[in-house]
């Protein structure tokens, strides 16, 4: 198996199976329902660690929860309520929506709030090798101490130096690690610097060490995490010597044209909304027909498209099973083998027939379901041995009268060999 890395630009083959592949994923930050764009890296997270274990490994998938950040006093203050009142309550929500894309959960989800201890230690090692300092209460990384910072985003000097300008910085790329309370925060904790809060890359950092150790295989975000975030995450665990993430692989975004949005779902596009309007499957469908790595577009369109995709899947299974050739799971599996590529593994299960195999190809994406069939309604059912039974009589005017009752209530009867199969219409 092998997957694409940002920081060293090339694909990285995984050690083999069982590994352990050890994997954290950043997630989202907590303070209102999560975009539809939020989803693309925990479905990623979750179908990666559904095909590595799949292929024999052992895998732990950390999927972090930032709960203290700008983002949440503003919007609490905003609503006149506390941080934690608000930061719990779109955590809720975050595990609600996430949920109900029925993929299961991630085998940790860390709180930054409840990482402090391992945060401030993590803080007061660098200082204490000099690759931080203490100003007026916040602390500071130096950069200028890591020779490689800019390599894994490739970010220039403008960019760096345009992050959170402040005087108190020695050279102004250096980073926040701490930060100082002020009058709008009302969380902070005591540390050796006064009262403050972490800074959002720290806590990533100790996080992933916390739960993965000092050395994991595989550290996962979006695209737009690559800077500062994830560049900052680096310097502070390999300025300390900490072997951190071995491959590096950041999704693309969704990008969203809202003129071809505001049809079906107006300006607020939460995943919420989007599972409400096209339900999950469709979703899933649509996160699949996407190489992970690249931007996708997100329309009512492929909305459409991929709920078409969806149903036509659904279809096979109404339909007799027909044996795939010996070799079509190696194909599938050679797809996703080869940088996860979902689009080309999508494109193999639409040649198959065989409900066995697509079913168990289905199941690795949390797709399963297209494969149950709905039992139909007893007085459908009735209806239908009645078309049956005028159809032998070779009254086909009352079957085709049946037949358009049947189609009222939802459900087509396909004629088969020995009798007949009910199908919902979609
Ligand atoms: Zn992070």
């Amino acid at each position: 198996m092998r997957l694409y890395d940002t920081l060293t630009r090339s694909h990285v083959e995984l050690p083999p199976p069982p590994g352990p592949i050890r994997m954290y994923f950043c997630g989202s930050t907590v303070y209102q329902r999560i975009h539809v764009g939020n989803s693309r890296p925990f479905v990623l997270g979750m179908w990666l660690r559904s095909w590595l274990r799949q292929t024999g490994y052992d895998v732990t998938l950390v999927h972090n929860i930032t709960d203290v950040d700008d983002k949440v006093y503003a919007e609490a203050a905003k609503q006149e309520i506390s941080s934690r009142e608000l930061s719990e309550r779109a955590t809720s929500w975050f595990f609600e929506d996430t949920d109900d894309l029925g993929l299961g959960r991630p085998d940790l989800e860390p709180r930054a709030t409840e990482t402090i201890p391992e945060i401030v230690e993590f803080v007061r090692e660098l200082v204490s090798r000099d690759l931080a300092y203490v100003a007026n209460g916040d602390v500071y990384f130096r950069v200028a101490r890591f020779p490689e910072y800019g390599q894994l985003s490739g970010a220039r000097i403008e960019d760096m130096v345009a992050q959170e300008t402040s005087e108190l910085k020695e050279d102004q790329r250096d980073f926040a690690l701490w930060k100082s309370q002020k009058p709008i925060e009302d969380a902070a904790w005591d540390s050796p610097w006064g009262r403050g809060r972490p800074g959002w890359h720290i806590e990533c950092s100790a996080m992933a060490e916390k739960f993965l150790g000092r050395e994991f295989e595989i550290h996962g975000g979006g695209n737009d995490l690559r800077f500062p975030h994830h560049e900052n995450e680096l310097a502070q665990s390999r300025s300390l010597g900490h072997p951190f993430a071995q491959v590096w692989v950041h999704n693309g975004m969704l990008e969203l044209d809202a003129s071809k949005m505001s049809k079906s779902l107006g300006n607020v596009v939460t995943l919420r909304n989007v599972l409400d309007v096209w339900g999950r499957e469709a979703l899933l469908v649509f996160h699949l027909s996407g190489f992970w790595s690249k931007p996708v577009d997100f329309s009512d369109d492929v909305m459409q498209q991929a709920l078409a995709r969806a149903n036509r899947f659904r279809d096979v299974f109404r339909r007799p099973h027909e044996d795939a050739p010996a070799d079509a799971w190696a194909g599938f599996a050679a797809a996703l083998e080869d940088d996860f590529n979902a689009p080309a593994a999508l494109a193999v299960m639409h040649e198959w027939r065989d409900h066995e195999l697509l079913r168990r190809a289905l199941g690795v994406f949390g797709l399963a379901t297209l494969a149950e069939q709905e039992a139909a309604p007893a007085e459908v059912t009735e209806l239908a041995d009645r078309r049956q039974r005028a159809r032998a009589e070779r009254d086909f005017d009352e079957a085709d009268r049946l037949r358009v009752e049947i189609e009222r209530a939802g459900w087509e009867a396909r004629d088969e060999p020995g009798g007949y199969r009910l199908v919902r219409l979609p």
